[in-house]
């Protein structure tokens, strides 16, 4: 075994990042420490693979309302199906477990304005670029501040 490069993975029990309305706590985060500082664990887990991960969770697992129309866009629940009329964004935490290559699962909880399903209950951040480009923004900022290093 190669002593030199032996690297540390260890988990960050907090970290966290804002952006306008959003607020990200990015709980038990698998991470490498060497000499230079923190670094993402084969240059993944990073804001951008987190977002991804997140918006391929379909059906039950899905934390995004569902869109239907193009001109007139509806959102609808990826649940139950139930369409929103009206929608008033209020705030709420939801949680997000997130696994990556099926190992070293990690926790997202987000704090912004979301809705819940008046049928199923399910909470649901509306699927609008300005909800979703502060969660890629707060994600940034959590990680900005630990200055992670990429491979
Ligand atoms: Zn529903």
């Amino acid at each position: 075994m190669n002593i030199k490069n032996k690297k540390e993975i260890i988990r960050l029990e907090s970290i966290q990042g804002h952006n306008n309305k959003c607020h990200i706590k990015i709980i038990n985060f698998p991470i490498c420490k060497g000499k230079g500082g923190y670094k993402f664990l084969n240059n993944k887990y990073s804001s951008d693979l987190i977002m991804d991960k997140m918006w391929s969770c379909k059906g039950p697992e899905s934390i995004f309302s569902s869109v239907m129309g193009f001109i007139k866009k509806k959102h609808k629940c990826p649940v139950c199906f139930c369409i929103f009329e009206e929608i008033n964004p209020a705030f709420d935490v939801i949680s997000v477990r997130i696994q990556i290559e099926d190992k070293i699962p990690f926790e997202l909880e987000i704090s912004m304005p979301m809705v819940i399903c008046k049928k199923c209950n399910k909470k649901l951040i509306i699927r609008k670029t300005e909800f979703t480009y502060q969660m890629e923004l707060a994600l940034c900022d959590a990680f900005d501040k630990l200055e992670i290093a990429y491979y």
